[in-house]
């Protein structure tokens, strides 16, 4: 990719660049549908995606119209029954899913077990469990809780224990990895990882979390068996909105959860006393769907649908090098260590960089009111949000950061982390 700025200009020359990028955005207009505070700059939008102005709204019809009003009638007259499904499919279109393969439900965490679970009972005989021990910590605890309810399972991890190729074999149920590094933003071709874990006939599960919205996924076209991921990161959603699970169709009438939930029977209003699980992914709901929750979803999947993803993909690659560039410029003696692929196909919607007093320093950046966060031991953690970040302020943020560093403001911070939420 050409560079964004240009060699040898001034602060000003690289501001006129940045606001010329904005003037021509074609999504320049979309950052008017979400609450943006004034006086902040908000790199986080990896954590927890900034709100959709209509959520509001929908929110409040919902509860007056829809439960006030409607009470038990909505489950089918406001399609409260359905939500779990319809909006599924719509988070598919976002991720390269046909209709009737995702359901939005439950947290990560928990759809993860269901796959990993259904995958055991799908792979009888095999025993081994593969990840990355660079995975996300959640992740990995679910597999450990399996293991440790099922003393059959080994579970194995690259990096620790070999590589993926040395670890999958004819002994392995499932491969559990996340697409893009929660840490360094590297993204993994999942084109190439799932046809290496599916030659030896184990089932492929990605965990999408910091993917969905934030780099071109094609579930189906990869021919993947299971993925998870949420809608809170980038896909604007609110704080512990449903998270998503994918069953490619193929496994769906095999595929069995863990969880014997009533909303996944063939027919919950039986209220028969044997568990019969229904044909569709919806065998893989547990109970009463969180309704509320599904009201910012919907609301911030409209605004999703209004846009062209490619636009997004390349606002993204434009932005992070941006980012990149700046930080360059603004710390020409090389304070702070690029930690994520300087290739943009090879990372995803984030830019890391270390430097040992990283928590300080974000600590200090936040209190200039630009907002990202910090991952131990060292990084400090920019999410690019396309929707709603323009040039400017990604210009201006690595600006901030450039003062910071050459102020030494930080060292007034502490670098102790005290366990609060970054
Ligand atoms: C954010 C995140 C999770 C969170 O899982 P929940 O159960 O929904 O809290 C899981 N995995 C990865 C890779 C994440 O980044």
């Amino acid at each position: 990719m050409p560079k964004i700025l240009t060699d040898n200009e001034t602060v000003e020359q690289h501001l006129v660049k940045c606001r010329a990028l904005d003037a021509a955005d074609p999504l320049a207009c979309i950052r008017d549908e979400f609450v943006l505070p004034e006086g902040r700059l908000y790199l986080d939008g990896n954590s927890l995606g900034a709100m959709p102005k209509r959520a509001v709204a929908q929110v409040a019809k919902m509860m007056e119209e829809e439960w006030g009003r409607g009470q038990v009638t909505s489950w089918t007259q406001a399609d409260w029954f359905d939500l779990p499904t319809s909006l599924g499919d719509r988070i598919g279109g976002l991720i390269g899913a046909g209709p009737g393969q995702v359901v939005a439900t439950d947290t990560i965490s928990a759809n993860l077990f269901k796959a990993v679970c259904a995958s055991v009972r799908l792979q009888k005989g095999r025993v081994k469990l593969v990840s990355d021990r660079a995975n996300f910590p959640a992740d990995l605890y679910i597999l450990q809780g399996i293991r440790d309810l099922l003393p059959e399972i080994e579970i194995k991890l690259i990096g620790r224990d070999g590589t993926l190729a040395e670890l999958v074999d004819e002994r392995t149920i499932a491969v559990v990895l996340t697409q893009v590094d929660f840490r360094d933003g590297a993204c993994l071709d999942m084109v190439e990882v799932t046809r290496i874990v599916q030659a030896k006939g184990a089932l492929m599960i990605w965990d999408l979390a910091h993917s969905a919205g934030a780099v071109s996924v094609a579930l189906d076209a990869c021919g993947v068996d299971f993925a998870v991921g949420c809608t809170y990161k980038y896909l604007n959603a609110g704080p512990g909105a449903p998270a998503f699970l994918y069953v490619a169709r193929s496994l769906q009438s095999k595929a069995i959860s863990p969880i014997y939930g009533w909303i996944g029977h063939e027919d919950p209003f039986s209220f028969s006393p044997e568990y019969l699980p229904t044909g569709s992914v919806r065998r893989f709901l547990s109970g009463t769907p969180a309704i509320l929750s599904y009201i910012p979803l919907k609301a911030s999947l409209e605004i999703w649908e209004s846009v062209t993803l490619a636009d997004v993909w390349h606002k993204r690659d434009q932005l992070t090098a941006l980012f990149i560039e700046a930080v360059q410029f603004f710390d020409p003696s090389g304070m702070l260590r690029l930690a994520s692929p300087r290739e943009p196909a090879l990372r995803g919607s984030q830019v890391a960089l270390r430097h040992p007093s990283g928590l300080a320093i974000m600590r200090a950046l936040i209190a200039r009111g630009v907002v990202g966060d910090f991952r131990a031991p060292d990084i400090l953690r920019f999410g690019f949000t396309p929707l709603t970040l323009s040039y400017e302020e990604v210009w201006r943020a690595a600006s901030m950061l450039g003062e910071v560093l050459a102020t030494e403001e930080w060292r007034k911070m502490s670098n102790a982390a005290d366990g609060a939420v970054t």
